[in-house]
């Protein structure tokens, strides 16, 4: 039998893998028994690489090189407020790609974030194949459903570098809502809060028999249980401030055992009313005296401390519910996902904000493997070619019913671009993006006729730029449902996994202070792994609905997710135009008519966006997509339809084709911090190469 297809919730705290059979889904376990894999990587002297458990350990020793919550900056450009906030935090160094994108820095070499969570990636990996004795090379990875294209991007790049076939990645809030309702078949709305460590998110969805289908999605890439760990630890400093007249966020090494004695603070709070704890020697005084942190939290305090933060998950919450136009209190259930939901707090006002209280019955931690599990047996499973087609019925269903409703169409509009050259040449259209900006050009008539007219992703409102009201009517998205978008082919066949990651840290021969923040450090580490280790009932998910031994298995779910940003191109003067809008149901395509805007333009850029705001600027940039090798002809003669594809997957993909010669041109996308196939592979062979060389 055919290694099954792994899940695998890659976390920003966290990562968990699960299997799954037709019957049910299974959380794996590492050889000790552990089901949450630390997303933490730690450059050791030895020159060996640790992963997962031993890796957070040398987070009290060796902050530098050991990297940590990689989810918050992967797909982020170097120049984001993000990554600034970052640098200001995080106690490893981060530094500007050759592609604009973030690396790291560690013992003299540098990492791209990619690659960081590849080398997590390898160990879940191992811990799968160690459960199933067989090599593990297909995986569905999950992701917020929040992340735009260059997270995405970034995300699957990580697991070709890990020697993973990523099949698909999945949305987090749209997996937990498969495990929870796979062979259940009830019909019913669903909310899923998910508060991990680094992100919010909340999904809509309505569940119908095996159909899923989400109706609306938003979330905060930059709002978690991280966030309350450092208001817990900036009072420690204050209180360490008042009795030492020592700040010990001067000390990165220092800060960090702050912060994590404060997430232990805040994990113990949620099962008990107070704590106290003790750090020694977090400094020393004058005459090298070590001087010690005491420290006491009573939940009271801590929820106040946090309450306004929690409250920002119920801005994103309403966001959602205007997009779906539904009320909390419509809602049938709610299920809580991420370690953060295991705060009281958080179980109060959810419960209030939904007037009801959550499921439960369900792991927060696992569920979202478990759902990525059962959407990798989907997609090899062989009933899957018959879900497709109804995917795809169903959209077209949906698109006819759209047609009956009064359309608003927006006045035509064709988008030209000026060649690099153009800029600030006499005559040439005013350009807002230096070389790649586009200009205004007349409509384009040619080409737009031949599609049905009903678009199931209303048109973008008319731009001011683009108010010529005469020419075409907008080309339609066309849904493409069961169509399977290409991906470039990774080829090389993944490295046998040398296992890592078991190093005794003793090697090092550098193991000054033990991490005492605890009068029981065995009780702080079994509180962080907390949820490690749990009775089998949760972390195998049968179907909802027991099946008998001979019966057959449940039918296998359809999702139907959607985008969560709109994504478009620039226009003149630093504005935007929309191409594929937030929300749509993916997988979605829409075509827009391109022309030169110079006599023998061979060549034309267009920067391209997600995000809602009229301005560029205010939007995330993705980068640009390049139509290279056009005819030459005079200025305007050339119409080039460029399709904007979002996959199932959300991913972008793009095609371009002459309007008049009917030729493909040649389109390539180049995203902001992103890598060619080559680089890729370039990593998969240095990865492969330093585990070897590591061991
Ligand atoms: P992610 O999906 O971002 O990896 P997780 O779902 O693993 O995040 O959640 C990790 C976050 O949950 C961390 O901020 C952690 O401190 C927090 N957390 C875990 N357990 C608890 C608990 N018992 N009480 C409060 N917060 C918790
Ligand atoms: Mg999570």
């Amino acid at each position: 039998m055919a290694a099954p297809v792994l899940g695998i919730d890659l976390g920003t705290t966290n990562s968990v893998v699960a299997i799954a059979d037709g019957r049910q889904s299974r959380v794996l376990a590492d050889p000790e028994g552990f089901q949450l894999i630390p997303s933490v990587v730690s450059f050791h002297p030895s020159g060996d690489i640790l992963v997962g458990r031993t890796a957070r350990d040398r987070r009290l020793l060796d902050a530098q090189n050991t990297v940590y919550s990689v989810k918050r900056l992967i797909g982020r450009p170097f120049r984001s407020p993000e990554v600034r906030t970052a640098r200001e935090r995080f106690p490893f160094e981060l530094t500007e790609g050759p592609t604009g994108g973030v690396l790291v820095g560690a013992r003299g070499e540098t990492y791209t974030l990619s690659e960081i969570s590849a080398f997590v990636l390898r160990q879940v990996r191992s811990v799968a194949e160690f459960n199933v004795a067989e090599p593990c090379t297909q995986a569905v990875v999950t992701v917020p459903a929040n992340f735009n294209e260059l997270q995405r991007s970034a995300t699957k790049a990580a697991g070709r570098v890990a020697g993973l076939d990523v099949l698909r990645i999945l949305n987090e809030p749209t997996a937990a809502a498969l495990a929870y309702g796979y062979g259940r078949g009830s019909r019913e709305r669903i909310a899923v809060f998910d508060f991990g460590g680094g992100t919010f998110d909340v999904t809509l969805l309505e569940l119908s028999g095996e159909v899923f289908e989400v109706l609306a999605t938003a979330g905060d890439t930059y709002l978690g249980g991280d966030d309350i760990d450092v208001l817990v630890a900036d009072q420690m400093a204050e209180a360490f401030l008042e009795h030492h007249r020592y700040d010990p966020r001067d000390d990165a090494q220092a800060y960090e055992r702050l912060r994590a004695a404060a997430e232990w603070a805040k994990c113990q709070l949620s099962e008990k009313p107070d704590v106290q704890l003790r750090i020694e020697e977090l400094a020393y005084g004058d005459g090298g005296i070590s001087l010690d942190l005491t420290f006491a939290l009573e939940r009271p305090v801590l929820e106040r401390m946090a309450q306004s933060l929690v409250a920002r998950t119920f801005d994103v919450c309403e966001d959602v519910m205007r997009i779906a136009g539904i009320r909390p209190t419509q809602l049938d259930n709610v299920i809580l996902v991420g370690g953060s939901t295991r705060m009281p707090l958080v179980q109060r006002m959810v419960t209030e904000y939904f007037g009801r209280a959550p499921l439960e019955g369900i792991d927060p931690d696992l569920v979202v493997a478990q759902g990525a599990a059962i959407q990798g047996r989907a997609l090899t499973a062989p009933a899957e070619r018959k879900s497709l087609g109804k995917v795809a019925l169903r959209r077209i269903t949906r698109a006819e019913h759209e047609a009956t409703r009064p359309s608003q169409i927006a006045p035509p509009r064709t988008s030209a671009i000026t060649p690099p050259d153009a800029q600030g040449s006499p005559g040439a259209p005013p350009t807002s993006s230096g070389p790649a900006g586009l200009g205004t050009l007349p409509p384009v008539g040619a080409g737009l006729g031949s599609l049905p007219p009903v678009p199931a992703v209303p048109p973008a409102p008319p731009l001011p730029e683009f108010g010529d009201s005469a020419g075409s009517p907008p080309r339609p998205p066309v849904p493409v449902g069961a169509r399977t978008l290409e991906t470039p082919a990774f080829a090389a066949a993944p490295p046998p996994l040398p296992s890592f990651g078991n190093a005794p840290i003793e090697d090092a021969g550098v193991l000054p202070v033990g991490p005492a923040f605890s009068p029981d450090p065995e009780v702080a580490e079994r509180s962080l792994e907390r949820a490690s280790v749990r009775a089998p009932d949760l972390s195998v998910l049968e179907p909802a609905v027991p099946l008998a031994p001979d019966a057959p298995e449940p039918e296998m779910p359809l999702l139907l997710d959607v985008t969560p940003h709109s994504l478009g191109i620039e226009t003149v003067g630093g504005y935007c135009e929309a191409v594929i809008k937030q929300n749509a149901a993916i997988p979605v395509e829409q075509t827009r008519v391109f022309s030169t805007a110079q006599d023998n333009q061979r060549l034309v850029k267009v920067r391209i966006f997600q995000g809602e705001s009229r301005r560029f600027d205010d939007n995330q940039g993705l980068g640009e997509i390049e139509l290279a090798g056009l005819r030459a002809a005079a200025r305007g003669r050339v119409k080039i339809d460029v399709t904007f594809v979002i996959g199932a997957d959300g991913i972008l993909a793009v095609r371009a084709k002459d309007v008049e010669t009917g030729k493909e041109q040649d389109v390539r996308i180049k995203l902001v911090g992103g890598m060619a196939e080559d680089d890729v592979q370039r990593l998969v062979d240095r990865q492969a190469a330093m585990l070897d060389g590591g061991r």
